[in-house]
């Protein structure tokens, strides 16, 4: 799959543990030596604020798209070339599914497990063929993982649907799992008809 850019989602904080933003200036940085642009929520703080940094300084294309209201509080990155200022989080998300090939969590909040749940609900329901994965470093998402795992063996998410869920413990292996990822046929309104006869 050709990735021209990847929309990375990542928390407004930098975490509890130094791996995590470790992981943020990894990942920015081998965005930008493979010449794939990076789609972020256009903060300069936290995991954000490293991720686009480190993009930055090795030469790379990154693009923050940032709410009107987020702007004005002065949390923008300064000097990027690209930050679109948007009306809402609703355009915010729009606008970044719009710009990216694939969707990336790395550790994060509230904000962070929204915005990669949301991107997974369109996967799942056909709106979208592009891979979504979380960034798996200090096993920081293992125990939502395996939320996903118990969720699909109750019934209530199609393995197949589980399967389009990448994950990897490093920027490089994560990467290159989105580069080999082929689109899976998953229709979640045909999967739930057909619970409806079993
Ligand atoms: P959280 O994981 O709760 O820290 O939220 C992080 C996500 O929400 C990011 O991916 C952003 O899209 C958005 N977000 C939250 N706080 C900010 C902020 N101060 N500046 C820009 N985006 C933010």
């Amino acid at each position: 799959m050709i990735l021209k850019r990847i929309c990375v989602f990542c928390g407004s904080s930098p975490g509890a543990r130094p791996g995590y933003v470790q992981a943020a200036r990894e990942l920015g940085t081998l965005l930008a030596r493979r010449k794939i642009g990076l789609v972020f929520g256009g903060g300069r703080v936290g995991m954000m604020g490293h991720l686009a940094q480190a993009a930055l300084e090795s030469g790379g294309e990154v693009i923050g798209v940032i709410p009107r209201e987020l702007c004005e509080k002065k949390v923008a990155f300064a000097g990027l070339s690209d930050l679109r200022v948007v009306a809402s989080m609703h355009e915010r998300k729009a606008l970044m599914a719009e710009l990216a090939d694939g969707f990336m969590a790395l550790p994060g909040g509230l904000g962070t497990l929204e915005e990669i749940f949301e991107m997974l609900t369109w996967g799942q329901l056909g709106l979208h063929q592009r891979p979504c994965g979380f960034l798996d470093i200090a096993g920081y998402f293992t125990p939502l993982l395996a939320v996903l795992d118990h969720v699909t063996e109750q019934g209530f998410l199609d393995a197949l649907h589980r399967s389009m869920i990448l994950s990897a413990e490093n920027p490089e292996a994560l990467l290159q799992q989105f580069e080999t990822y082929s689109p899976v046929a998953a229709d979640k309104a045909e999967w739930a008809l057909g619970m409806m006869d079993s």
